[in-house]
């Protein structure tokens, strides 16, 4: 028996708030009591395009925010801005960019490998706390000379600088992008990756991975080759009210980490009038050890700011046992929450995304079989239905 929340009509609801290009009158909401922490307090003007005002009023309502006045006022077209307050993250320069309406929308292949975009790198810092292994770096690169744009959830290729054992260029390496499409700095113009260095034993040397070692080495101020953006898979939903359940391992946090700061960062919230996100999102991520976890302070910055829509579950799997006394992965912690996963996964504003490594697949599959065998509903038959219905994201190596 399928459950009727998968048929084909139960596609996720899509949130209508966006701009059109065809009506580019602004108007100026002056509200009090809306937005995070200490904006709360302040009173605040959000500039929106005409297509998104009814949606902006609408999340006012919700949050509970009083709107003061109303007024039309021409802005250039393509511009959100929001008055600067003294309590609220200070309104950038650069015009926010628009969530994409559709697939159609998001960028792809800008800058092809025969003629890459050029960056600059910003920065590079090790992500790993004292104990932790291997080495993680967050490298962000100066995006603002060039067209490079994209959207949470994509990926860049770069080029390594240096040449293969054949004396040919070296081919590119796909990076999932760890940063919104504000960048880390919330004024557009970077992009951040999320860096694993691969390293491995072959005939009792260790190999160092070209591309990841080039850029875990590479200093502020080098340029880099840069590809894409590319994918359409990890795309995150217009709707605030979705539900999104997060299964990452190690660098696979890259993407969760971006859909994270869109939904919870105070300086991106206030970028994003369209998307004030007050669903539930749920965090799943396995590291080895606990010094390994990523973004760490960040994320429990949002559970304290979020209790009611965010959650976090570890697993470190050379610390902690899953019940069978082995290595604690992420499909041991699906298993431990299958039932309350699967229900959350019936609600059609749900969305599950997966990235990291293949090898949590298969018990995941496990759990979720377990799950819908217990309501007589068969996951074999469920997920692609998921799947077609663009609810179950997976990008695994
Ligand atoms: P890591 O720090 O080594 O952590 C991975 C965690 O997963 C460890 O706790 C590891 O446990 C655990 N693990 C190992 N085998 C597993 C399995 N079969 N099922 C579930 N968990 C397992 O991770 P990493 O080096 O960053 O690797 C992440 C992987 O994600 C890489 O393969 C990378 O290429 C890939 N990745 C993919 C994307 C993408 O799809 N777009 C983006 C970024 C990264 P133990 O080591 O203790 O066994």
């Amino acid at each position: 028996m399928i459950s009727p929340i998968f048929g084909s009509d139960a596609r996720m609801r899509v949130s209508t708030g966006k701009a059109t290009q065809s009506d580019g009158r602004m108007f100026t909401v002056v509200v009090e009591g809306f937005g995070v922490g200490l904006q709360r307090r302040a009173e605040r003007r959000i500039t929106v395009p005409f297509p998104q005002l009814q949606r902006l009023m609408q999340t006012i309502a919700q949050q509970g925010g009083r709107i003061r006045a109303i007024s039309a006022g021409e802005v250039p077209e393509g511009t959100a801005t929001e008055a600067p307050s003294p309590e609220a993250p200070a309104a950038t320069p650069t015009p926010a960019r628009k969530a994409p309406v559709s697939h159609a929308d998001v960028p792809v292949n800008l800058y092809k490998p025969k003629d890459p975009f050029i960056g600059t790198v910003l920065g590079n810092y090790s992500l790993l706390a004292e104990g932790a292994i291997g080495r993680v770096n967050h490298i962000t690169f100066d995006l603002s000379e060039g067209n490079l744009h994209y959207v949470e959830g994509q990926s860049i290729g770069i080029i390594p600088d240096g040449e293969d054992a054949n004396g040919k260029p070296h081919k590119l390496r796909l990076y999932s992008i760890a940063s919104t499409r504000h960048g880390d700095n919330c004024e557009g113009g970077t992009v951040s990756l999320c860096v694993r260095q691969l390293q491995y034993e072959k005939d009792g040397t260790t190999i160092n991975g070209v591309c990841s070692t080039f850029l875990c080495d590479i200093e502020p101020g080098a340029k880099v080759k840069i590809t894409g953006p590319v994918g359409k898979e990890m795309l995150l939903p217009p709707d605030e009210d979705a539900n999104v359940i997060m299964l990452a391992t190690g660098t696979g946090i890259a993407p969760m980490r971006a859909y994270l700061r869109r939904m919870f960062e105070p300086a991106e919230r206030a970028k994003n009038p369209e998307y004030q996100f007050r669903g539930k999102a749920w965090l799943i991520m396995g590291v080895p050890k606990t010094p390994n976890l990523l973004y760490e302070d960040d994320f429990q910055r949002y559970l304290a700011e979020y209790p009611e829509n965010f959650r976090y579950t570890k697993a470190i799997s050379r610390e902690q046992q899953n019940p069978s006394g082995g290595r604690m992965y992420i499909q041991d912690r699906v298993t431990e929450h299958a039932d309350e996963i699967f229900s959350l996964i019936e609600d059609p504003k749900t969305h599950v995304y997966m990235c990291g490594l293949r090898g949590m697949e298969p018990g995941i599959d496990e759990a979720m079989t377990a799950a819908a065998a217990a309501k007589n509903l068969n996951w074999s038959e469920l997920r692609p239905q998921l799947k077609k219905a663009d609810r179950w994201h997976v990008e695994t190596y």
